[in-house]
């Protein structure tokens, strides 16, 4: 036990919000085999990487060995979940095992995923496959790397347990870290028990652990709202701009740290196309592409709807006060989305922001319409502001199209440098995931650690990487995914 002692986990949700925390165990993993570690991450939480790897630290991993002052929970949340209020959710295979200060001295939270049922487990077996929680590590690292504030993965853990998914699959574990694992459905469930010091407990907390600056505004509440809501709205900007898509924007699975979390059935687009889907299990598009921006705004309505107890005692003011504070969301996010356009095109500061629409309108369409690499194009498009618009323009089939669009956007003046530092060349792109995932499954981790390693420095072009620069092969077909 020594040489994981160097890290002190603090039961801090559990001890403040007991009301949300139900104390409880991980199911006992009797052949646990660490299969890839997150060694920057682990250092900056303390821990020694050598001593993650030892037996001792391979059983924290999994939950089985507890560390001294760690309480692990499930903790309670509702939810909306595609639009239906469930008022019982709650981690039904997951545990916060408890808080860790990083080398920051900032709180964060190590939570495991996978580790067995809980009290919020319904119908659920507590599991999860090796598949989706490679998955998690994979895409959260690369957001990571991207830029875009995520939840992270510090390690998976095969369980050597099968789990009974539409087959048999290999199961594991995940540990990962967040900034805290509060979310909208943690403030619908306090809302819920109708127990308003709970929800005020919950708030302070928030305040606490993240908008510090809002416990000494006016309205410490309000003031809260309004940051979630200006992190979420600049959040889901950035996810737009790298042709992210969630999959599942239920509120259960929207922070109050304006982190992305939940990695399940998500995906970077292809071929550019607002409708984009990869859920299967989102039938009717309600969380495709285009659509994530006013899901954001719709969840965080109902964040406003829990909170409203504690904006003003007089209800219609408080109605009054969240919507004013919800009304800022349209202006935020369309600040964020035309700023990140703007380093995407490499245009100058001065510009109008009506000139940089009127050029992004026109590009989008023309990428829809030709079916364009997303990625590829806005890379491309580098060496084309510096002269070279071979490889952008060999993306697109409507040549005279792109040409009049490139001239009017070269008159310009585009800086390749900034669109260099914001236009990704790696993404985990969604068949080199699958073959990663696919060999993982066979016992080869190779192909998932040369993905890593392309995806966690995406800015920086490298040679021998050109296979994680390109698009699928035709025949790679349409792409769904499952959690
Ligand atoms: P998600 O779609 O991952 O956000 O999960 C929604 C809810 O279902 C959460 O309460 C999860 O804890 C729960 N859940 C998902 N998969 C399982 C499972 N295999 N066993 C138990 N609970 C689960
Ligand atoms: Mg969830
Ligand atoms: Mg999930």
């Amino acid at each position: 036990i020594t040489p994981l002692s160097t890290v002190t986990f603090e039961g801090r949700f559990a001890r403040e919000l007991g009301e949300l925390a139900v104390p409880w165990r991980a199911e006992e993993v009797p052949e646990p085999q660490l299969l890839v570690l997150n060694e920057p991450l682990a250092v900056e939480l303390g821990f020694d990487p050598a001593a993650l790897e030892s037996p001792a630290g391979v059983r924290l991993l999994v939950g089985n060995a507890v560390p001294g002052g760690a309480t692990p929970v499930a903790q309670a949340y509702s939810g909306h979940q595609f639009g239906s209020f469930n008022p019982r959710l709650g981690d039904g295979r997951a545990l916060l095992l408890g808080e860790i200060a990083d080398a920051g001295g900032r709180l964060r939270d190590l939570h495991l995923k996978g580790s067995g049922r809980t009290p919020f487990a319904r119908g659920g077996d507590g599991l999860a496959a090796l598949g989706p929680m490679l998955r998690e590590y994979v895409v959260s690292e690369a957001m990571h790397a991207l830029g875009i504030p995520t939840t992270r993965a510090l390690a998976v853990v095969a369980t050597g347990r099968r789990v009974r998914r539409e087959r048999l699959l290999p199961g594991a574990v995940l540990a990962r870290v967040a900034g805290s694992h509060l979310r909208v459905g943690s403030f619908q469930y306090a809302r819920a028990t109708g127990d308003l010091g709970l929800l005020r407990r919950l708030a302070d907390h928030a305040v606490d652990r993240h908008y510090p600056d809002a416990a000494s505004a006016e309205h410490p509440h309000l003031a809260l709202f309004e940051a979630v809501v200006a992190a979420q709205a600049t959040l889901v900007a950035q996810w737009m701009l790298v042709g992210f898509v969630h999959g599942v924007m239920n509120t259960d699975n929207m922070t109050i740290s304006g982190e992305t979390i939940d990695y399940g059935p998500c995906a970077f687009m292809d071929a550019f196309d607002p409708a984009t889907v990869y859920s299967s299990i989102d039938e009717r598009g309600r969380y495709a592409y285009r659509n994530q921006p006013v899901a954001a705004e719709w969840n965080l309505a109902r964040l406003a709807e829990a909170m409203l107890p504690l904006f003003d005692e007089d209800q219609d003011r408080a109605v009054g006060l969240a919507e004013k504070s919800l009304g800022g969301f349209a202006g935020q996010y369309s600040a964020a989305w035309t700023a990140g356009l703007r380093a995407k095109l490499g245009l100058p500061r001065e510009l109008g922001d009506d000139v940089v629409s009127a050029l992004t309108d026109d590009l989008f369409a023309l990428l829809q319409a030709n079916h364009v690499d997303h990625t590829s194009f806005f890379r491309n498009l580098g060496a084309a502001a510096r002269g070279d618009a071979r490889p952008a323009r060999d993306l697109v089939l409507d040549l005279q199209a792109f040409d009049r669009w490139a001239e009017r956007w070269r008159a310009q003046g585009p800086d390749p440098e900034i669109m260099d530092r914001t236009n990704p060349v790696y993404i985990p792109r969604n068949h080199l995931v699958e073959e990663a995932l696919a060999a993982a499954g066979d016992g080869d981790l190779d192909p998932l650690g040369r993905l890593l390693e392309a995806v966690t420095a995406p800015y920086d072009e490298r040679a021998g990487l050109e296979r994680y620069a390109a698009p699928a092969a035709e025949d790679f077909g349409p792409y769904t995914t499952f959690c």
